[in-house]
């Protein structure tokens, strides 16, 4: 690899439908596209995705965009890394910054995996032909919950993770299982929950959930292990696993049952193979998370979930669903409620240049002589 520049794009595009959670109203949805050049003229893509506010992770497009250009693409840069191990190890040295250090490597990989001609997900032993798409429900009320799953079933998704909190679950979850009594139904409370409300969690048991997902802190590890011992429902965790040492921990600890492994939040592709690659040692379900994202870390997402621990379905949906226009080609679908994993070399799509730039609001170029110390 000789990578000649780095660019990164701000893009923005206001969501079709909103993504409602307790913390926030997600109506316009933002990402960094970082572009990785080589001398031969191939380029790899990646996408971080922060979301614009902190209620999700520490990270904002702001402090991520900073991160990038101030540290992670100078640092890239000036290393001249010949292969993405390189750049792992890069990386160390910088402390959190997870959906920065993610984004960045998608395009580090992107790019070796077109220059090798492979399709990125072979190159960390992708082994599914399609993988399950799932679909987040995200609603004002009982009943637009229902009218969503009610879409979606016939669009043929599997799965549906309800987004609830303390104040709403009750209604939401009665209103749905009275709709789909057998629906493969789960649950994501995104902290919501403390240990006080351990006897109304184990109350949750009754409307047989697949998992219920992150109920406490981010940084909870004990008591989740606590909940898990006292109620029947699976205990998973996404917040909560920034890391190996973390996933290792929750372990030990007995802190949840399924992981919920998002590329973003544990820094990048190389932390989420070690996750699942212990996950499936040790005989943890795991499954693919979403960021809401665009279509270059969905990509990336799709050739993650494609591995053969993520037995269950992911937060995999079509790119119709939030966007008018996507910046992939070809589209993402969803046909019978699975999603195509391609074999086209690199994260298997093209980036449509002419929607990435209609969406570009803000754009940098480093290159490398001009990253030199001074
Ligand atoms: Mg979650």
């Amino acid at each position: 690899m000789d990578i000649q520049s780095i660019t990164l794009r701000l893009i923005e595009s206001p969501l079709k439908i909103p993504f409602i959670t307790h913390l926030e109203t997600v109506t316009k949805r933002q990402a960094i596209i970082i572009e990785a050049k080589d001398s031969d003229g191939i380029s790899g893509f990646g996408e971080a995705d922060p979301f614009s506010s902190p209620w999700y992770s520490g990270e904002t497009i702001v402090t991520c965009w900073h991160a990038l250009l101030d540290f992670l693409v100078p640092m890239t840069l000036q290393q001249r890394i010949s292969d993405p191990s390189g750049f792992d190890q890069l990386l160390g040295s910088v402390r959190g910054n997870n959906m920065a250090k993610s984004g960045l490597g998608q395009a580090i990989w992107d790019l070796y995996a077109r220059q090798k001609g492979v399709y990125i997900g072979k190159l960390f032993g992708s082994e599914r032909k399609k993988v399950t798409a799932g679909a987040v429900i995200a609603a004002k009320d009982p009943k637009e919950a229902v009218e969503q799953i009610q879409r979606y079933s016939e669009a043929g998704y599997k799965r549906y993770k309800i987004k609830i909190s303390r104040q709403n679950d009750l209604n939401l979850l009665s209103a749905i299982r009275q709709h789909f009594p057998d629906g493969e139904l789960m649950a994501d409370a995104n902290s919501s929950y403390s240990i006080q409300d351990m006897d109304h969690l184990k109350g949750l048991d009754s409307f047989g959930l697949q998992m219920i997902e992150q109920p406490f802190a981010y940084n909870d590890l004990v008591d989740h292990a606590y909940l898990q011992a006292e109620i029947k429902t699976p205990v998973c965790l996404d917040e909560s696993i920034a890391s190996f040492q973390d996933a290792r921990a929750a372990l030990a600890l007995g802190s949840c049952k399924i992981i919920n492994i998002k590329m973003a939040r544990v820094g990048g592709w190389s932390e989420a193979v070690r996750i699942h690659d212990l996950c499936l040692k040790e005989q943890l379900p795991v499954w693919c998370g979403g960021m809401i994202e665009f279509g270059v870390a969905k990509a990336h997402s799709i050739a993650l979930a494609s591995l053969k621990g993520f037995a269950m379905p992911g937060d995999l949906f079509a790119s119709s669903r939030y966007w008018e226009e996507e910046i992939v080609e070809p589209e993402i679908i969803v046909d019978h409620g699975f999603v195509r994993v391609p074999d086209q070399p690199g994260m298997g799509f093209t980036v449509n240049r002419k929607n990435l730039e209609k969406l570009t609001v803000n754009e940098t170029t480093i290159r490398w002589n001009e990253s030199r110390p001074q």
